[in-house]
Order: structure tokens, then sequence, then C-alpha cells
């Protein structure tokens, strides 16, 4: 993950102290849990490797923020991730991220609300193979994919959408709207889920050619979407990206985003 957070906390503070935002730190996730998503070897290997605390504080801290919202204790949270996340499946796990957060998380959802519906959105430069992976069949479980393809599965609750190069903010925007937005107002979901990478800023791995306001223009997009189509319960999960000062600029603002109260 190289070290985009090195800044933080010390980037967030204005934005911690802003009404309403709490700091919360993660547990890390149980074991139980991961083995209801992932195979024993999978969990066993990544536990003898050096990416494991990270990796499981990361899902503990989804599953945790997860259940905070749906008991309405807050309404939005915004996770800091490393080492797991959306190449994570049941059995296999590659290209940074070493267990899934999303699989957990819902999972532990079902368990202790009971059956719900979900919305996935995956804005990573990155095709979400380990989600798509642990979803498939799941017609409760929206995932809208924005990668390097076009695809729609799964009776149209399995959605890929191919991002090109030198894409422009305002297109990319148009394309959230048209494929993510339109589909949760209507697949009524209890929560929005939202890989949010910015691996696809330009000069990162992932480079598409957008600026850093774009991601948070994104944020503010999803969070109005989340409360036309669920009550404003919006989760957001940093994804990928290497430029610190990227992060630096785009996390505070997308906590800033997150904590302006409903008018
Ligand atoms: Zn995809
Ligand atoms: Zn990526």
């Amino acid at each position: 993950m190289g070290n985009k957070f090195k800044n933080f906390p010390r980037v967030m503070e204005d934005a911690l102290s802003l009404p309403g935002v709490q700091l919360f730190e993660p547990k890390p996730v149980s074991n139980e849990l991961l083995l209801r998503v992932h195979t024993r070897e999978l969990v066993d290997q990544t536990k003898r490797a050096w990416y494991w605390e990270g990796a499981s504080l990361s899902v503990g801290g989804c599953v945790e923020a997860a259940e905070r919202i749906r008991r309405g204790e807050i309404n939005n949270a915004l996770v800091f991730d490393v080492a797991a996340g959306h190449h994570a499946g049941p059995s296999s796990a590659w290209g940074g991220t070493y267990l899934s957060c999303l699989g957990p998380t819902i999972f532990n959802l079902r368990e202790q609300f009971g059956p719900a519906r979900f919305a996935l959105l995956d804005t990573d430069c990155h095709h979400g193979d380990g989600t798509r992976a642990i979803f498939k069949g799941d017609q409760d479980v929206l995932h809208v994919c924005f990668c390097s393809q076009d695809a729609t599965e799964d009776d149209g609750t399995k959605i890929d959408v191919a991002v090109n190069f030198g894409i422009s903010d305002k297109e990319y925007l148009r394309m959230v709207r048209e494929h993510f937005v339109s589909r949760a107002s209507e697949f009524k979901p209890g929560i929005i889920f939202h890989n949010l990478g910015h691996d696809t800023a330009t000069g990162d791995y992932g480079d598409r050619g957008l600026s850093k306001s774009f991601f948070v223009d994104l944020a503010k997009m999803v969070k109005e979407c989340a409360e036309r189509a669920c009550d404003g319960r919006y989760m957001i999960i940093t994804h990928g990206g290497a430029r610190a000062d990227v992060a630096d600029y785009i996390f505070p603002r997308i906590i800033q985003v997150l904590a302006e109260s409903r008018l």
C-alpha cells in the first residue's frame, strides 16, 4: 500500500473536530466471521503474512462501522483500509487486498439483523473480482463496478462499466449517475457501500486523468443518492491509490461532505 496515509490522522484534525464527527479505533475481525466468507487455507495463509494486522483491523473496522450504521448510531462512515478489499474472494486474494471487506460486513449484518439488500459501488480503477465472486448469484446485492470492461450478470444486479483513460471528471460523474445512482434508487438497499479508490487520479498507477476534486464531488453525489435510496446510510471504504497528496486532499474533505447534515 506504500505510505499514502503517512500524514494521517494529522491532516484530518480540522475535519475530526466538526460537529457529529467521531473517530473510532477498529478491533480485529473475528476468525469465525472470516470463515463465513473465506476458506480456512486463505485465512491461515493470511494470518502468517506481514499484512495480517492491517487487513484484520481494516475488516474489523468495516464490520463495526456497518453495524453502527445499521443500529442508527451513525448515518455514514469513512473506513480507512489497508491490505483488505475487492480482490479477495472466497479462496484466493491478490493485488494488495488479502481479506474481503464487504463479504464479512454483509454476512455479519444479515446474521445480526436479518435479510437485507445492499448496493455496492466500486470506483477503484480495477475490477472488483473478489467482491463479485463472493456475491455471485446473490440478487439481493447490487454490484456496480467501474473498471475496464462492460458487462452485465445476474439479471442485471452485477454490472461492469468500462472507464477509458482521459475521461473527464464530469463524464465519470455522469456515468456513475447513469449506471449506479439510477439503479440504487430502485433497488432499495439497506445501506450503500462504496469502494472509493483514488488510483484513478492523474499520475497514479490506475491513471484515468481525474482531478483531486473529482473524488470529493463523487462522494457528495453518492451521499445524496443514499439520502434518497436509504435514509442516508452510506459507508465509504478507502481502496487503491498511492499518492499521499491526493489522500491528504480528498479524505478530510470527504469527511466534511459526510458530516454535512441534511436540510
Ligand atoms: Zn468491474
Ligand atoms: Zn485498484
